[in-house]
C-alpha cells in the first residue's frame, strides 16, 4: 500500500514516516520544509534503511500535487502539512486560515481527481470547549480560543461535508494531545527555531543552557500543584496511532479519535521528571498565567483503544529522556 504523507518532514509526520516504512508501507512524501530541514530525509533513511519517494512542493500547489498522483499509485493520504503555531496564528490569522484550508482543499481536491479517498487528518485537541467535565470525549462541545484551532476545527467540517456529498470517502481525523518527546536513535525530534512557545522544547533549551530560566506560567491553577496539567504522549507512540488508523480506512465515513494517554501531568511534574530521568537541574521560577490557558485537560482515548487498536507504551520518563536525548546530539 503506498501513502503520501504530506508535511513528511516535519516533527510528527518524520516519525510517522519511520512507524510507515518499519511496516512494510510504500511512502511518498511531500514538504517545503517551511518548518523542517532537508537533513530529516537523511536521518529517515538512516534509521529505517528503506527508500521513500520525496516531492518537495507546497499542498496547495494543484499542479504539483496532480503530478504526485500522476506519477505514483497514491493509495491513501496522511496529510500534516499545516502550521502549527497558536502564537503566531493570533499575529497571523489570514496566513493561518489561509495556508491550513487551502492545502486541504487543494489535497482533497486532487485527491478526487485521481479517485483517492482514503484519508488521515491531523487535528487538534484544542477543537474542544473545555469546560468542567474531564476527560475530553470526543463528541464533547467544540470550541476553539485562536485562528489555529479554528482552522483545524474548520477543515473537520469541510471534510464531513465532503463525506456528505459523495460517501466514497473514508477519513478518520486524529486529535493530538501534547507530543513530547522523539525517536529513540536521537536522529528525528523537535527543535523549534528561536524561542519555544512550548513547554518541553523550552526545558530543552534550559537545559541544553541556550536559555536561562523557564517560566512556569502560574501555579495558582485549580489542579493539584497548581500549575497547568497536559496529556503529554511520545511522538513514537502518536506515530503508532497513525499506523492504526490507517486499517481503519476501510471503512466508509468520517470518524474522530482522540490520541492521548488519558493521563495529566503538571508543569512541575514534567519538570522535575525531567530534572530526576537526566539528572540535570532546571532553572525555572513561577510567572504569571499565560494569557488563553486553561488550567488541565487530558483525553478520554478509549475510542481509539477500542476501535483503532491504539495504545501508548512509552511512559512520561520515556518521553523525557528521548527529548534530552534529541536535544544533546542536535544542539
Ligand atoms: N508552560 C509553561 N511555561 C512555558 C511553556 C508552557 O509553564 O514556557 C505551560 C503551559 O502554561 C501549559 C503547559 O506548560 O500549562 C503546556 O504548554 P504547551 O504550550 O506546551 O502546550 P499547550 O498549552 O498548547 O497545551
Amino acid at each position: 500500500m503506498k501513502i503520501l504523507v504530506t508535511g513528511g518532514t516535519g516533527f510528527i509526520g518524520s516519525h510517522t514516516v519511520v512507524e510507515l516504512l518499519e511496516n512494510n508501507y510504500e511512502v511518498v512524501i511531500v514538504d517545503d520544509f517551511s518548518n523542517s530541514k532537508k537533513e530529516v530525509l537523511d536521518n529517515i533513511k538512516k534509521i529505517t534503511n528503506k527508500s521513500f519517494s520525496f516531492y518537495k512542493g507546497n499542498v496547495k500547489d494543484e499542479e504539483m500535487l496532480s503530478l504526485v498522483f500522476e506519477k505514483e499509485n497514491i493509495d491513501a493520504v496522511i496529510h500534516f502539512a499545516g502550521f502549527k503555531a497558536i502564537g503566531e496564528s493570533v499575529d497571523n490569522p489570514l496566513m493561518y486560515y489561509e495556508n491550513n484550508i487551502d492545502t486541504t482543499i487543494s489535497l482533497c481536491k486532487v485527491m478526487d481527481k485521481y479517485n483517492c479517498h482514503k484519508l488521515i487528518f491531523s487535528s487538534t485537541a484544542t477543537v474542544y470547549d473545555v469546560n468542567d467535565e474531564l476527560p475530553l470525549k470526543e463528541d464533547f462541545p467544540k470550541g476553539t480560543t485562536n485562528p489555529y484551532s479554528s482552522t483545524k476545527l474548520m477543515i473537520e467540517r469541510i471534510l464531513k461535508d465532503l463525506y456528505v456529498s459523495n460517501n466514497d470517502w473514508s477519513i478518520v481525523v486524529l486529535r493530538y494531545f501534547n507530543p513530547i518527546g522523539a525517536h529513540e536513535s536521537g536522529l528525528i525530534g523537535e527543535n523549534p527555531q528561536g524561542i519555544p512557545n512550548n513547554l518541553m522544547p523550552y526545558i530543552l533549551k534550559v537545559a541544553i543552557g541556550e536559555l536561562e530560566c523557564l517560566t512556569v506560567f502560574g501555579n495558582d491553577y485549580d489542579t493539584k500543584d497548581g500549575t497547568g496539567v497536559r496529556d503529554y504522549i511520545h511522538v513514537v507512540d502518536l506515530a503508532k496511532g497513525h499506523i492504526k488508523a490507517i486499517d481503519y480506512l476501510t471503512n466508509k465515513g468520517i470518524d474522530y479519535f482522540n490520541l492521548g494517554t488519558g493521563v495529566g501531568y503538571s508543569v512541575l511534574d514534567i519538570v522535575n521528571t525531567f530534572e530526576s530521568v537526566n539528572g540535570i537541574k532546571i532553572n525555572y521560577k513561577i510567572g504569571k498565567r499565560r494569557s488563553g490557558d486553561i488550567a488541565e485537560y487530558y483525553a478520554d482515548s478509549s475510542k481509539a483503544e477500542k476501535l483503532l487498536g491504539f495504545k501508548v507504551t512509552k511512559t512520561i520518563e520515556d518521553m523525557c529522556k528521548d527529548s534530552y536525548n534529541y536535544i544533546l546530539k542536535n544542539k
